[in-house]
């Protein structure tokens, strides 16, 4: 028996980064995933890949900083699969800027998709948990809320979500729920992609240029992220709570 088998798992952001590999691992797992994106048509892909290795998936297209469609979404995952066990907080944005340059709307934005969708997600999904005694959460840090320059708004928000995950964790634990958070340093994404570009320099460059000064001499891939992940949503976790776990090799900042 796979270790996921018979849960039902929601990832926001999933159409591609880390929030896709993170569904086809949950799939690959056992689990049923509901494929959240901006776009329907954008979780295509992640679903498609999940039916052809065997699983089930289904693609929601849903804006997480909106509490009548992230409500929706939850209530539709577990229509279709019977239940929502597991929840994964990843659909994020970046709006770099230094403090003097960065526009309220910019601040508004990243606080918004990280902070306000985390919570609207996470409101949606723990009543279906509680209801069933049984859940995992698990929302996307960063190392950056350790501080980088240029990411005010990152920062906050990803540091905010360690305190979201702490007071969550004392508040859904007596209901059986288990919530967690990872803080992924350098992970090959298009998000990564747009970082070099504010850079001046390639995604290879920046890549390589990260490796150099990591511990284990390379950057991440999501699939760092999908494993780190799965074990947090396994029961072989379940003494686990209210951690932020960095997925870093060992590079702080
Ligand atoms: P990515 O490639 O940019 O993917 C993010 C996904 O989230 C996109 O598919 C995006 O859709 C979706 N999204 C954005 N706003 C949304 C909203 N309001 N509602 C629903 N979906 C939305 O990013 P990634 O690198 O995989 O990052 C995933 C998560 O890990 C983020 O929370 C990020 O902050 C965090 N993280 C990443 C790294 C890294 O190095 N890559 C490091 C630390 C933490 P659209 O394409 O339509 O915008």
């Amino acid at each position: 028996m796979a270790a996921l088998d018979g849960r039902v798992a929601l990832v926001t952001g999933a159409a591609r980064g880390i929030g896709a590999a993170v569904a086809g691992r949950l799939a690959a797992d056992g689990a049923a995933v509901a494929v959240l994106d901006l776009d329907e048509a954008a979780g295509k892909a992640t679903v498609d890949a999940i039916e052809a290795a065997g699983g089930r998936a289904i693609a929601i297209g849903a804006d997480v900083t909106n509490a009548e469609q992230i409500t929706a979404a939850a209530d539709r995952t577990a229509e279709e699969f019977g239940s929502l066990d597991i929840l994964v907080n990843n659909a994020g944005v970046t709006r770099d800027n230094l403090l003097f340059k960065l526009s309220e709307q910019d601040w508004d934005t990243v606080i918004g998709v990280h902070l306000k969708g985390a919570f609207l997600a996470s409101k949606a999904a723990q009543k279906h948990m509680v209801a069933k005694k049984y859940g995992k959460i698990v929302s996307l840090s960063s190392v950056s809320a350790l501080g980088t320059r240029g990411q005010a708004n990152y920062s906050t928000a990803k540091m905010g979500l360690q305190g979201f995950t702490r007071t969550l964790a004392i508040e859904l634990g007596p209901f059986g729920i288990n919530v967690n958070a990872v803080a992924p340093g350098f992970i090959v994404t298009e998000m990564t992609g747009i970082l070099a570009e504010r850079l001046g320099t390639t995604p290879d460059e920046l890549a390589a240029k990260y490796a150099d000064v990591t511990p284990v001499r390379r950057v991440g891939q999501p699939t760092d992220v999908a494993a780190t992940i799965a074990f947090l949503v396994s029961d072989e976790s379940s003494f686990i709570t209210g951690q932020t776990i960095y997925v870093d090799g060992g590079r702080r900042l």
